[in-house]
């Protein structure tokens, strides 16, 4: 499959004349190639999308309404393509991509599409002194969207559809490594009437398209969702520039479980939440703690259920386990269960690559579960963005919310009490910016969504991603 760039509504192969190679990640084999864009190409989409900002910043909010529900609509009339697409791009589950992926990808759009329409803006009247303000938002222009490889079309879209919504035009980037469905996305906009050079999408890596993208002078907003590494970096680079930037970064989730929970309800979430999309969700509840009074039931139960998690064929319907998403990220996941026995933690179930039969060379790896010794220790404090997590006991509550909190990164928190006093306690000190209380992972599209410390800056989601999208300008009236 030779995936091209989308450019002013074409399919084009890139001016730079590099290739990548794409990998299946059940199987280890190479069954497509993909642009590596440079700065020429990024260029075309850029000029593509400022031709166009003239018309789509003007177009009424009601025309742009209905073109992203018609893409929406297409997105769910083609959905198996899409999801089969995405589950042998990625590697993950083809249930998980069918009841997960690809509906939040249309959710996205239809979600924006009725959003633009209640959007509003401030006015203040001070009448005593006959004056009025009130606030216009504007479109920004272009701006550029950068997406990771986790939730490749759900993320990717959950940029491009409030930022055309709000009349902006866009360079986007979606992941070198799961380019497919982003590259299927052209034909919908297409199907679904989007003017030419309102999207455009160019591929590549982060090196040089992504570098091309945030470093391009005329593209005036970076929405971009990946590692905390690659979000300092681009902030680095765009502050200067005095770019906006919403930046969705890394995670390591503490997951905080009380004797006095719904403990069934609360297993059959941890599984999930451990181990869902091979653990590869930023969301995922990475750091287990356990009230000590239950920790053993929990340890053994846990155990037994992880177990008969089948691990196996992302194309295989009873498959719960795909692969992981590359080789790399193979090896990184690999080389922390050296990092945990270095570190003298016990392994209490996988750790091991799983050779799939007749796919050896696939990326497989068993859930992991570690029950480490200390919160301060690698396993606990780096993201490993796999199927392994870490679990230990705690006493008190004051101890499980120093642990939660001792981290760099505040992304979100799950709490597990049926203790109202409790979770309203774990709730306002937590450091994080999404908390779930007795659930996880239950997504609401109006609220705001994003972390705090090293797990980025800004919100996406409901008004706030319409907000970030667009410039506020206050005018004063005297009369
Ligand atoms: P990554 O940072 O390696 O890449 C993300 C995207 O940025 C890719 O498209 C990549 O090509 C591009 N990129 C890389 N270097 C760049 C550069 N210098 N300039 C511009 N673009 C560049 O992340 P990943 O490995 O694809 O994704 C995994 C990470 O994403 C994890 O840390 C995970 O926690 C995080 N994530 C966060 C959220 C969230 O909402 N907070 C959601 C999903 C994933």
């Amino acid at each position: 499959m030779e995936i091209r760039n989308y450019i002013n509504g074409a399919f084009t192969p890139p001016q730079s004349k590099l290739w990548i190679d794409n990998y299946n990640p059940s199987n280890g084999v190479i069954y497509g190639k993909i642009p590596n864009s440079n700065q020429s190409d990024v260029e075309a989409a850029y000029q593509a999308a400022a031709q166009s900002f003239k018309t789509w910043s003007k177009t009424s909010a009601e025309k742009r309404s209905k073109i992203l529900l018609k893409i929406s609509d297409l997105i769910e009339k083609h959905s198996s393509l899409f999801a089969e697409a995405e589950s042998k791009d990625n590697g993950k589950p083809i249930t998980l991509a069918k009841t997960v992926d690809i509906p939040r990808a249309a959710s996205n759009f239809r979600f924006f599409g009725n959003a633009i329409t209640q959007f509003y803006s401030e006015s203040h009247s001070n009448t005593s002194a006959q004056v009025i303000n009130y606030t216009l938002r504007q479109p920004i222009g272009v701006v550029g969207c950068i997406s990771p490889w986790n939730l490749p079309l759900y993320l990717f879209t959950w940029k491009i559809a409030p930022a055309i919504a709000a009349g902006n035009c866009v360079v986007a980037k979606p992941s070198e490594v799961t380019p497919v469905t982003a590259y299927l996305l052209g034909d919908i906009c297409n199907k679904a009437g989007l003017p030419p050079g309102v999207l455009n999408i160019v591929h590549g890596l982060g090196s040089t398209t992504g570098q091309a993208i945030v470093t391009h002078p005329n593209i005036k907003a970076i929405s971009f969702t990946g590692g905390t590494a690659t979000g300092a970096s681009i902030a680095k680079t765009a502050a200067p520039m005095f770019k906006k930037l919403s930046l969705e970064l890394g995670g390591k989730n503490p997951n905080i479980i009380f004797a006095d929970c719904d403990y069934q309800t609360m297993i059959n979430t941890t599984v999930k939440s451990s181990f869902a999309n091979q653990g590869q969700i930023c969301l995922c509840g990475s750091r287990i703690f356990v009230e000590r009074s239950i920790y053993n039931k929990f340890k053994t139960d846990f155990i037994a259920k992880v177990k008969a998690l089948k691990i196996g064929l992302p194309s295989d319907k009873t498959s719960n386990i795909g692969a992981v998403v590359s080789k790399t990220h193979l090896i990184k996941i690999q080389d922390y269960i050296i990092i945990a026995k270095a570190e003298k933690h016990t392994i209490l179930l996988g750790g091991n690559k799983v050779n799939v039969k007749n796919n050896e060379d696939g990326y497989y790896f068993e859930p992991t579960i570690i029950e480490v010794n200390s919160n301060d220790c690698r396993i606990n404090q780096e993201e490993i963005f796999g199927p392994v997590v870490s679990i230990m006991p705690f006493d008190t509550d004051e101890e499980a919310l120093n642990m939660a909190n001792d981290v760099k990164y505040g992304l979100s928190a799950t709490v597990w009490t049926n203790n109202l006093k409790r979770s309203m306690y774990f709730s306002e000190h937590l450091q994080a910016g999404i908390i779930w209380i007795n659930t996880w992972m239950t997504r609401d599209l109006r609220t705001p969504f994003g972390g705090v410390k090293a797990s980025g800056v800004g919100r996406e989601g409901g008004f706030e991603a319409l907000r970030f999208f667009t410039e506020q300008k206050n005018i004063c009236i005297k009369y």
